[in-house]
């Protein structure tokens, strides 16, 4: 257990140290444990690290360790493609923030369900900005239309963007999308959309945190770095032709 805790105590550094080099305070960015296939006693050693915030990417994942998370103090959010079916449970599950809207459909189903449970939801829009076929996420030309959209739906509270980024080695590879993502917030904010905060970019990984915070990223995701290599390829979790993810 010692590795988790060593492991996010380099993390932590690495933030500060791209912080700095970038001119921007640690504070503006959040730490998100990636904790998909990582069992509950890892995950609670981290929490006694003081780390809060957590994200799964699927809701069998997050009932399984339900019971064991739910009485240290923690934020969760959900990072992971959701379907429809899935979203009466997502909800009561009380995660606190959806990072995966990608569509319109998924936005009218969950507000119509919040709407009848008068629950409110924070949520990000997932931004395909690698262009990649197999990677989820609105397309970026379309992300403004999508923005739009969602904020006239009542009951979900759009609080920025996400995006997962080009899969590379080299992180200057994945920086074009890192921009373009931040990009896209600017011209959000610029539309002054009414009920639409643009405060959270959702970027950056275990390979290129650094390259994500350079880019303004406010919460970066990071799993294998803390937790060790995991069974599963991403793209068990990722790939659109993938039937078992939820
Ligand atoms: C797994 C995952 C991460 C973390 O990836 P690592 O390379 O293990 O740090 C971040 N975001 C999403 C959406 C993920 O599924």
């Amino acid at each position: 257990m010692n590795d988790i805790l060593f492991n996010i105590r380099h993390i932590r550094q690495r933030i500060t140290d791209a912080c700095i080099k970038s001119g921007r305070n640690p504070s503006e960015v959040r730490l998100l444990m990636a904790t998909k296939t990582v069992a509950p006693d890892r995950i609670i050693t981290a929490f006694e690290s003081g780390e809060t915030l957590i994200g799964e990417n699927k809701l069998q994942e997050i009932k399984e360790k339900y019971d064991a998370l739910k009485d240290y103090s923690h934020e969760q959010h959900f990072i992971g493609h959701l379907q429809t079916n899935k979203i009466k449970e997502i909800i009561r599950y009380n995660v606190d923030c959806v990072q995966s809207v990608d569509r319109l459909e998924l936005a009218i189903k969950l507000n119509d369900r919040l709407k009848r449970e008068r629950r409110n939801l924070d949520i990000l829009v997932q931004v395909n900005t690698s262009g990649e076929a197999s990677k989820f996420g609105v397309s970026p030309d379309k992300a403004v239309e999508l923005v739009k959209q969602i904020a006239a739906l009542d009951h979900l509270h759009i609080k920025g963007l996400m995006t997962i980024g080009l899969f590379s080695d080299d992180p200057e590879e994945t920086r074009p999308c890192f921009t373009l993502l931040s990009q896209l917030r600017q011209q959000i904010i610029n539309l002054n959309i009414a009920g639409v905060e643009m405060k959270e970019l959702s970027m950056g990984m275990s390979g290129d945190l650094e390259t994500a915070i350079e880019e303004g990223a406010t919460i970066i995701r990071v799993g294998t770095a803390i937790f060790g290599k995991r069974v599963y390829p991403d793209s068990y979790y990722w790939n659109e032709q993938n039937p078992n993810q939820s």
